[in-house]
């Protein structure tokens, strides 16, 4: 049997696998398979034809589906034995209630259904801002959240998004926060080129697309309001650039002979910027605004995703998904889609828990549906949540499993796994008859009692620093 290196907790396979009968329960699970239709979306039920998963002749109106046949559209294997919606909900649930990993549980649940090709069940919203919240140091729990979304604009384009939902993302707080890291990361999720300052003819270059072939998905600036004193060009590059199509004169010198001419270039898109002062009133109502605390590892904790393959991972799940939400969406179907009673309704229900403006709402609703998000549960789950304080367990607990680790420290600091350590807090928390810690809990009680985080192949290695160690009342007693 594989263990893990630190030598305990139930994550192995074996053991997961004996999640898997409550998961299909839960999800209702039967002798069907679930296709997509691929010109609607509709997830289309049929059963087996001959023991054999066959794809149906036409999409269900009954169904809910648009009543095309199978000559007018295409259906793809979505999962079998329940709808993928119902399978991700159970996943969940059974990954929360008990401590686990859902990434592994879809894995094993994707294994055990034979799915073909295995990106239809992705990582999911929340799995995605956790992974980018352990990653980057943000001061509010939303703040991951609103990154991914702008960051998935970029990918879904103007094939997918009107003409004027488009949001810009800026980044505000005092030197030391992380800021310019947090933009370039940004800029980098969303497949953007940074506008490194230089020249109006380097800024011409990036536009045009020069040296990657074509024209950036979205460009980054760092500190907009210095570099635009240097280049005026840039001031109305990002005073114009908040849509999808948006000419701007830019004045070059002629391909032949001398003297200069003016070109009109396409500068609109998604833009990311930070501030060295106060940000400009003038963008504020289509800018999502974030704001960094100063941290004394702030650039050292954004940059280790540099090194990382969780940035990458991150970026190629939201350009897997938007390629798959391109086959769906076309912006006259979003258009029509965001004037519905129903999405407005929505957009009023997020401003009230969540107060950015309707323009932006409107914008992070739309990139939100169209990637098959959902948003607004985890939002409402970060938002609102009031954790019951079970705090004081968790501390004994990780001080005990921190005393039967010393031996193995490194540099007089215990390194453990964090799906280990998690899974153990939570066997031990059931021992005494408490609540187990969910994954989403989880990360915040970490940051809460100082446990360092860093990245090791596809998990996470938790680090019992000086601040662990005396938030654990365990100061000073490590090797
Ligand atoms: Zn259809």
């Amino acid at each position: 049997m594989a263990m893990t290196d630190a030598g305990f907790g139930p994550m192995n396979k074996a053991l997961r696998e004996a999640y898997l009968p409550m998961i299909y329960q839960l999800a209702g699970a039967k002798d069907a398979v679930y296709w997509q239709c691929i010109r609607c979306g509709t997830v289309i039920e049929t059963s087996l034809v001959n023991g054999r998963p066959t794809p149906p002749a036409v999409c269900a109106e009954d169904q809910g589906g648009c009543k095309r046949s199978a000559d007018d559209t295409k259906f793809e294997l979505a999962s079998r034995g329940a709808p993928p919606e119902r399978l991700e909900e159970a996943i969940r649930t059974v990954a929360g209630q008990e401590g686990l990993s859902p990434a592994l549980l879809r894995e094993d649940v994707a294994a055990s259904l034979s799915l073909s090709g295995g990106g239809t069940l992705g990582p999911s919203f929340e799995e995605l801002v956790l992974e980018l919240g352990d990653a980057v140091h943000f001061s509010r729990p939303q703040d991951p959240i609103l990154l991914l979304l702008w960051a998935c604009q970029s990918w879904l384009g103007p094939d997918v998004l009107p003409e004027r939902c488009l949001a810009y993302l800026a980044f505000t707080g005092p030197k030391s926060s992380g800021k310019s890291t947090a933009t370039e990361i940004a800029c980098a999720l969303a497949g953007g080129t940074m506008i490194s300052g230089g020249s109006e003819a380097a800024i011409r270059a990036i536009l045009d697309g020069d040296e990657t072939g074509s024209p950036p998905r979205a460009l980054g600036i760092d500190e907009i309001d210095v570099k635009a004193k240097q280049l005026p060009d840039l001031e109305g590059i990002f005073r114009t650039g908040n849509r999808w199509k948006a000419e701007y004169p830019i004045r070059v010198p002629k391909a032949e002979g001398r003297g200069w001419e003016t070109r009109r270039l396409n500068v609109g898109g998604p833009k990311v910027l930070n501030y060295r002062t106060d940000p400009e009133d003038a963008l504020a109502s289509r800018t999502i605004l974030i704001e960094m605390r100063p941290h004394r590892d702030a650039e050292m904790i954004v940059r280790r995703l540099f090194d990382d393959p969780a940035l990458e991972r991150v970026r190629d799940s939201l350009e897997a998904r938007a390629g798959d939400a391109k086959e769906r969406w076309t912006s006259k179907r979003m258009e029509e889609h965001m004037t519905s009673a129903e999405f407005i309704a929505r957009v009023e229900r997020l401003q009230a828990q969540f107060p950015r403006g309707l323009q932006l709402g409107a914008i992070l609703l739309a990139v939100n549906d169209a990637l098959g998000f959902d948003a607004e549960d985890v939002i409402s789950k970060y938002v609102a949540e009031q954790r019951e304080d079970s705090l004081q367990a968790v501390r004994e607990i990780l001080a005990a499993l921190h005393e039967e680790h010393t031996k193995e420290s490194v540099d007089g600091e215990v390194r453990m796994a964090n799906a280990d350590v998690h899974a153990a807090v939570n066997y031990r928390l059931k021992d005494g008859g408490l609540p187990p810690v969910s994954v989403r809990e989880w990360p915040r009680i970490r940051r809460e009692l100082g446990i360092e985080t860093t990245r090791r192949g596809r998990g996470l290695l938790l680090i019992f620093g000086p601040a662990a160690r005396k938030a654990l009342e365990l100061e000073g007693s490590a090797a």
